[in-house]
């Protein structure tokens, strides 16, 4: 759920009728997923063999488990800030060759930025179970994980799933927290842009893989949303990509898609940062029995009947939406691709760097001004000898609508032409050649490394 209690009533009688809604969904461009497992009608066990919601020691061990069941393709992750009550928020990376720093495009999924959404941690986890029970024996899914990295970070918001609570320990809506866009007249959106541990963890994520696709997992709304989260903000460049993925995933889980915007007004959202930042695709998505209201939030109805789906969409549902992220991860055509030839073990990292902004934020001496924060991308992968192929986010990116100046709405079609700053290095750091790689969002480049190639092997 997004919204603050005292908002509740209001959302409920809006997202009654915003379900209602008739949405023409995009078809999927993939061939359909690895078919659910057939059991005559009925909603199938999920793949954990779970029966009930999970405690934080339960995510824990299942993560240990998973890892220690799957070495080669599970690769457990800390995020690098501990929350506000000191405790440590971690995930996994499920791919083939998990611990290899290779250039795989990132899905990235995330449950509870809000601790009291259960079902939004519980499919994220179910998830990977799933991809690792049917790796080598599903083809469909061993082929995707042989070329997307999958990380997941089922709980983000460890101190609010402990304390049962939507917010964190320092009372902060940390999906009100992010940098971009940020408003202090949100409610509980922290003392200032990423003051919170949380929103940190998640940006420092995403600011250091190739991120290309991102669902953050909420409940309980059954729909899907993209940015813009504020009407003025106006449409994300990319809408069109925006609309075709959300159509696919709804096609799946059977929820509707809009902008954030158009169901109800925020800012400092995820998905609105990750989206500017990088161009990946984010999209959240309010896991609920559909319609939302009327039917009973029982383990049952949130987590099996929503994961594999029910009526109209059995056999789908959002473990049929998640694989069509997974496709659009693998899918080249929607990020961008950086070729060449590299020494064995070098070392090559790609780096941009700018300044975002807030929205307007009241000052002291009684004027409203954004205030603006450093941005940074950094992510590398480790050469094998001879061609290497990186899946990045294009360097390309699109105009923000928060500025130095304030708010702009009417962006469309309005990119800045920024490049990768690539760079090959020995192991211990010493850089042997700088390029840049300008690369949009479809486009594969490829650079001449020859120098650092040549360097190498000079002592
Ligand atoms: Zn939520």
């Amino acid at each position: 759920m997004r919204l603050t209690a005292p908002f509740a009533v209001l959302a409920l009688a809006a997202s009654t009728v915003l379900a209602t809604v008739p949405s023409a969904y995009a078809a999927p461009a993939a061939p359909a997923p690895a078919a659910a497992p057939a059991t005559d009608g009925a909603t199938p066990p999920m793949p954990s063999g779970r029966t009930d919601y999970r405690t934080l020691a339960d995510y824990q061990s299942d993560m240990d488990r998973l890892a220690e069941r799957h070495p080669n393709l599970v690769k457990k992750v800390t995020l690098p800030h501990r929350t506000t009550e000191g405790r440590p928020v971690t995930g996994i990376e499920v791919t083939r060759d998990a611990h290899r720093a290779d250039g795989k495009p990132v899905l990235m999924i995330t449950g509870m930025h809000h601790g009291n959404e259960w079902a939004s941690g519980e499919v994220t986890m179910e998830f990977a179970f799933d991809l690792l029970k049917n790796h080598g024996r599903d083809k469909t899914i061993t082929r995707l994980l042989d070329r997307v990295r999958v990380l997941f970070v089922p709980v983000v918001n460890v101190d609010g799933f402990v304390l049962n609570t939507r917010r964190t320990a320092t009372n902060t809506d940390m999906n009100r927290n992010y940098g971009f866009g940020w408003s202090p007249s949100e409610p509980f959106p922290g003392t200032g842009p990423w003051s919170e541990p949380e929103s940190r963890n998640v940006r420092d994520a995403i600011s250091s893989r190739q991120v290309t696709t991102f669902l953050t997992m909420h409940t309980c709304l059954a729909n899907i949303l993209y940015p813009p989260l504020q009407l003025k903000a106006g449409l994300p460049q990319d809408i069109d990509a925006f609309r075709a993925f959300a159509g696919a995933l709804g096609n799946q889980n059977g929820y509707y898609h809009t902008t954030s915007a158009e169901d109800y007004e925020t800012a400092g959202e995820a998905i609105d940062w990750s989206y500017y930042a990088t161009r990946g695709l984010g999209v959240t998505v309010e896991v609920c029995t559909n319609p939302p209201t009327g039917l009973p939030r029982t383990w049952q109805t949130l987590v099996p009947e929503q994961y594999w789906g029910i009526d109209a969409v059995r056999g789908k549902g959002n473990r049929g939406a998640f694989l069509v992220a997974l496709r659009q991860a693998a899918d080249r055509a929607q990020h961008s691709v950086i070729t060449g030839e590299a020494p064995k073990g070098a070392v090559l990292t790609v780096t941009k760097g700018f300044d975002m902004w807030t929205n307007p934020i009241p000052q002291s001496d009684g004027t409203s001004r954004p205030v603006s924060f450093a941005q940074r991308l950094t992510s590398t992968m480790r050469s094998d000898g001879g061609r290497f192929t990186w899946h990045v986010n294009p360097s390309i990116r699109p105009e923000p609508p928060y500025q130095a100046d304030g708010v702009h709405g009417d962006r469309a079609g309005r990119f800045l032409r920024e490049s990768w700053t690539l760079t090959c290095a020995r192991p211990d750091g010493k850089v042997l050649q700088t390029v840049k790689v300008t690369v949009d969002r479809g486009e594969s480049k490829r650079v001449n490394l020859n120098q650092c190639r040549k360097l190498w092997h000079r002592h």
